[in-house]
């Protein structure tokens, strides 16, 4: 799957649960979309619900902000390092990269910024394709 295959089908989702869910508030919609919640509500949301593992080891996991308003992606690369090129990129230099001979992926693994409730109370929108409107560079 590509990076711009799952931002479109991830927003596609995210806009279906909103749409049915019927929540006004904003507390409410970031309560609804705590781990638990979403795991046992809405099952295909994210691959990790099936086996019941999280994205990050981390008590209060939300996933109304899953990916991350700063990470940045091309499908036909960012930049090229050392002849690899780089396919996604973190523009607050947090996290890690995954590195292959021909490319470098970034690694959000070790960052937890976006799945805290402060964070996404902080930069709500009710429609998710708004709070990534800097992520895709794909311009095609
Ligand atoms: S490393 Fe953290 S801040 Fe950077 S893009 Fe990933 S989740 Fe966002």
């Amino acid at each position: 799957m590509t990076y711009t295959q799952w931002f479109t089908n991830h927003s596609h989702k995210h806009k279906t649960i909103l749409n049915t869910i019927n929540l006004k508030s904003k507390n409410e919609i970031i309560d609804y979309f705590t781990y638990e919640n979403m795991r046992d509500s809405h099952n295909d949301f994210c691959l990790l619900y099936e086996s019941n593992t999280k994205c990050h080891d981390m008590q209060d996991l939300n996933c109304y902000m899953c990916g991350c308003p700063y990470f940045r992606f091309d499908d036909k690369g960012v930049e090229t390092i050392d002849d690899k090129i780089v396919y996604s990129i973190c523009t607050k230099g947090l996290g890690s990269t995954f590195e292959s001979e021909v490319s470098i992926h970034h690694d959000c693994s070790s960052c937890e910024v976006s799945h805290h409730k402060k964070f996404i109370n902080d930069n709500f929108d009710i429609d998710w394709k708004e709070m990534m409107t800097m992520v895709s560079l794909n311009f095609d």
